[in-house]
C-alpha cells in the first residue's frame, strides 16, 4: 500500500508540475531547481521558488530523512524505473560499492556549486536580500532537448546497468550530498523493532543498495545517509523486525563510526553476489573519474550530471574486472576522452592567451580547437579572425570570418566584421 502511495506521489508531483506549466506558462513561478540555492541565494542573495524548495527539502529531511529523494525526485524515479525494466528483461546488474559514493557527490557539490558562488558573494557581497519567485524563468538551467534526453539515458538506464541500483544518486548527485547532513540527524528512521532472522530480504529490496540487514543489526537503525525513506525494506520484512519510526533526537545514539565505511557489510550469503566492491581500487577510480569528467564537461553543451555520469561509467569499466564492454571499446572510449581533453585544454589556454592579448599562442591553441572539435563553433572562428586581422593576415582573417558566417548565418557579427575587413583591404 505504502509503495502504491509513493509511486503515485512520484507520478503525481511531475504531473502537477507539467499542469502548472501548461496552465500558468513559465512566468508565474520560475526555475524550481536545486541549484537555485547556490546560483541565486548564495551568489546574489535572491530568494526564489528553487530556494524555497531547497529550504523545504532541508527542513523536511531533518524530520523525515531524505523523503524528497524517494518520494519526489525525477532522477530517483527514473532509476527505479530503469532497475524495474532491467529486471523484467532478466538483467540484474551488480550494485557497485565504493567509498566514492561519499566523496564524489560531495566533490561535485563543493567544486561546481558551493565554491564558485561563495567566492563570488565574498568578492561582490549582496547589497540586500531580494524575493522574486518569477526569476529565473523555469527553463533557465535546463539543457536543450538532445542533451536533456542524453542525460536521462546516461544517468537513468546506462548508469543503473553499469553501476547498479541508483548509481546516479549514490555516485554523483550533489543534492543528495547536500541532504546528507540533515539526513544523519533525521528523527524518523528505519529502526529495529523486532527479531531479525537475517534473511537479507530488506537489503535485497532496498532500491538504493543499503545493507539494511547489517545496519539494523549493528546500529539498531539504518544510519546510511543515502536512505530515501521509501519504506520498501519495512514493507517486505517477513518478521516485522523493522519499522519507520520517530525517536526523540536528544535520546538518539549518534556515533561517528555508524557513518563510516565498513568492509564487513554486504557479506551475508543471501545478498553478497548482488553487490560488488571496488574499494581496493578507489584510489585509481577517483582520479580516473575526475580526469574523464573534466575532459568532457561543458563540451557540446553537456552539463556536470551528464559529463560526470559518462565519466563514472567509463572509469568503472576501465578498473572493473567484470567489465561489460570489451577491451577494444574500452580503449576507444578512453581515446575519445583524451581527444576531448586536448580540446578542453586548448580552449582554456587559447581564451586565456586571447584575454591577455598574447595572439601568437592564442592562435595556435584555438586553431587546434577548430581543427579537433567535431562541433563547429562560430565564436572561436570569430576570435581567430580578429586576431589574424590584428596580426595583418587578411587572408586567414577572411577565411575564419566566412566560416563563422556559414555556421551562424543569422548572426550579424561575422558580416559586420567582413565589411570592416574589406573596407580595410580596399583602403590599404
Ligand atoms: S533503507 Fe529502507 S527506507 Fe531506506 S532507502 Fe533502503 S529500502 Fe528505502
Ligand atoms: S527483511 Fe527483516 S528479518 Fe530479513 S534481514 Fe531484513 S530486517 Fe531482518
Amino acid at each position: 500500500m505504502i509503495q502504491r502511495i509513493r509511486i503515485s506521489s512520484l507520478i503525481g508531483i511531475h504531473v502537477l508540475i507539467l499542469a502548472h506549466i501548461y496552465y500558468f506558462g513559465d512566468s508565474v513561478i520560475g526555475s524550481v531547481d536545486f541549484q537555485e540555492f547556490f546560483h541565486a541565494f548564495i551568489k546574489y542573495g535572491i530568494i526564489n521558488a528553487g530556494v524555497v524548495m531547497v529550504m523545504i527539502a532541508f527542513i523536511s529531511t531533518l524530520i523525515f530523512g531524505r523523503f524528497f529523494c524517494g518520494w519526489a525526485c525525477h532522477f530517483g524515479a527514473l532509476q527505479e524505473f530503469s532497475w524495474w525494466v532491467l529486471k523484467k528483461m532478466n538483467i540484474v546488474p551488480k550494485t557497485i560499492n565504493s567509498s566514492l559514493v561519499t566523496i564524489l557527490p560531495l566533490f561535485i557539490l563543493l567544486n561546481f556549486y558551493v565554491a564558485p558562488n561563495l567566492i563570488h558573494s565574498i568578492k561582490m557581497p549582496w547589497e540586500k536580500l531580494v524575493i522574486n519567485f518569477g526569476m529565473p524563468e523555469i527553463w533557465a538551467f535546463l539543457p536543450g532537448f538532445m542533451i536533456g534526453l542524453l542525460t536521462f539515458i546516461v544517468d537513468g538506464f546506462l548508469i543503473v546497468y553499469f553501476l547498479g541500483r541508483k548509481g546516479f544518486c549514490r555516485f554523483l548527485c550533489p543534492w543528495g550530498a547536500f541532504l546528507k547532513l540533515p539526513s544523519s540527524l533525521a528523527m524518523f528512521k528505519v529502526r529495529k523493532v523486532g527479531t531479525c532472522i537475517e534473511c537479507g530480504v530488506c537489503t535485497d529490496n532496498c532500491p538504493i543498495g543499503i545493507d539494511v540487514t547489517y545496519e539494523i543489526n549493528n546500529h539498531e537503525k539504518v544510519t546510511n545517509t543515502n536512505c530515501t525513506s521509501c519504506m520498501v525494506c519495512t514493507d517486505g520484512c517477513p518478521s516485522q523486525a523493522i519499522a519507520y519510526k520517530w525517536k526523540n533526537p536528544f535520546r538518539e545514539n549518534f556515533q561517528f563510526k555508524h557513518y563510516g565505511l565498513n568492509l564487513k557489510m554486504f557479506k551475508l550469503s543471501a545478498i553478497s553476489d548482488k553487490f560488488q566492491s571496488v574499494h581496493k581500487k578507489d584510489y585509481l577510480l577517483l582520479p580516473l573519474i575526475l580526469f574523464c569528467g573534466f575532459c568532457i564537461d561543458g563540451l557540446y553543451g553537456m552539463g556536470h550530471f551528464l559529463s560526470f555520469g559518462i565519466a563514472t561509467i567509463i572509469a568503472i569499466q576501465v578498473i572493473d574486472p567484470n567489465k561489460k564492454i570489451n577491451f577494444l571499446l574500452k580503449y576507444l572510449l578512453i581515446a575519445i576522452i583524451i581527444w576531448h581533453g586536448i580540446i578542453k585544454f586548448s580552449i582554456w589556454r587559447g581564451l586565456d592567451h586571447y584575454d591577455s592579448q598574447r595572439h601568437g599562442p592564442a592562435i595556435s591553441h584555438l586553431n587546434r580547437v577548430v581543427m579537433m572539435y567535431p562541433k563547429p563553433i562560430g565564436r572561436f572562428h570569430m576570435i581567430l579572425s580578429e586576431m589574424y586581422l590584428h596580426e595583418g593576415n587578411f587572408i586567414k582573417a577572411e577565411k575564419h570570418a566566412l566560416i563563422a558566417s556559414k555556421i551562424n548565418p543569422e548572426h550579424e557579427g561575422p558580416k559586420q566584421f567582413l565589411n570592416k575587413l574589406y573596407y580595410k583591404i580596399d583602403n590599404q
